[in-house]
């Protein structure tokens, strides 16, 4: 049985004081949950994370990386400086990352690769737009998401990695998918993988990410293939995100 994962992402958000009180709060109310629990910070927060969060259940992470070890890349951040601050996950391929910043299913699937090289996990975020939806596009805009990782490096690389399965039109937007529209690109995610490897398929945590709230996780969490949630706005109040964690414990 998989354990349930659920993932914070605090985007461009935070500032010193409010992180300290937030990750304070989140320590305090989450010890016992039988749930995994990350948060994906800013770059500049990850020391004041790595030392708020060392020893604790919590894990910490980044929300993207360079695709690149090292090198004349003005401004990107490597695998190997995110391990330096002690990250166990980056989030790669982010619907906002390939949006605004342009990034290709190839560079995503390039990050997904140092992310490993590295030694960091990464969190492959999958989905898509409204009207890839409204013209029944979805599942062929999922797969080839995945599929660039599995061209460029094998499906056995998906064996130390997490999915998110994220809507774009979920994201931010207060419209959450139904339970049975999320469960169903779920179980596709993880047919479409179990073609390559059933117990590649079986083993991977496919998180639903999208406007998830204490109030519809509950429903999300408990379908067959949903193993917990990529967490944008509730991940901001302590105690929203910490009745999300609940409602997958
Ligand atoms: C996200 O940022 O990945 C996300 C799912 O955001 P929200 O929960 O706010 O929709």
């Amino acid at each position: 049985m998989r354990k349930k994962l659920v993932i914070g992402n605090w985007k461009m958000h935070g500032n010193l004081q409010q992180n300290e009180a937030l990750l304070s709060a989140i320590l305090r109310d989450i010890d016992g949950l039988a749930v995994g629990v990350a948060v994906c910070v800013p770059f500049p927060y990850l020391q004041q994370t790595a030392n708020l969060l060392s020893g604790s259940v919590v894990a910490w992470g980044a929300q993207t990386l360079s695709e690149h070890p090292s090198g004349a890349y003005t401004g990107e951040v490597s695998a190997s400086m995110l391990r330096d601050f002690g990250c166990r996950y980056v989030l790669v391929g982010h619907s906002e990352r390939r949006a605004l910043f342009g990034e290709t299913d190839a560079a995503v699937a390039a990050k997904f690769r140092s992310a490993q090289v590295n030694g960091l996990v990464p969190v492959l975020c999958v989905g898509e737009t409204l009207a890839e939806r409204d013209a029944g596009r979805t599942l062929e805009v999922v797969r080839a998401q995945v599929n660039a990782v599995i061209n460029l490096l094998g499906v056995e690389a998906l064996a130390s990695a997490v999915v998110a399965y994220e809507p774009v039109w979920a994201i931010g937007t207060g419209v959450t998918a139904s339970p049975a529209q999320a469960q169903e690109v779920h179980a596709a995610i993880r047919d479409h993988i179990a073609g390559a490897n059933c117990n590649v398929a079986q083993a991977l945590p496919i998180l639903y990410g999208g406007s998830v709230k204490a109030q519809n996780a509950a429903a999300l969490f408990a379908c067959k293939d949903i193993d917990g949630g990529l967490i944008g706005g509730a991940a901001l109040v302590a105690e929203d995100f910490v009745a999300v964690c609940r409602a997958a414990a």
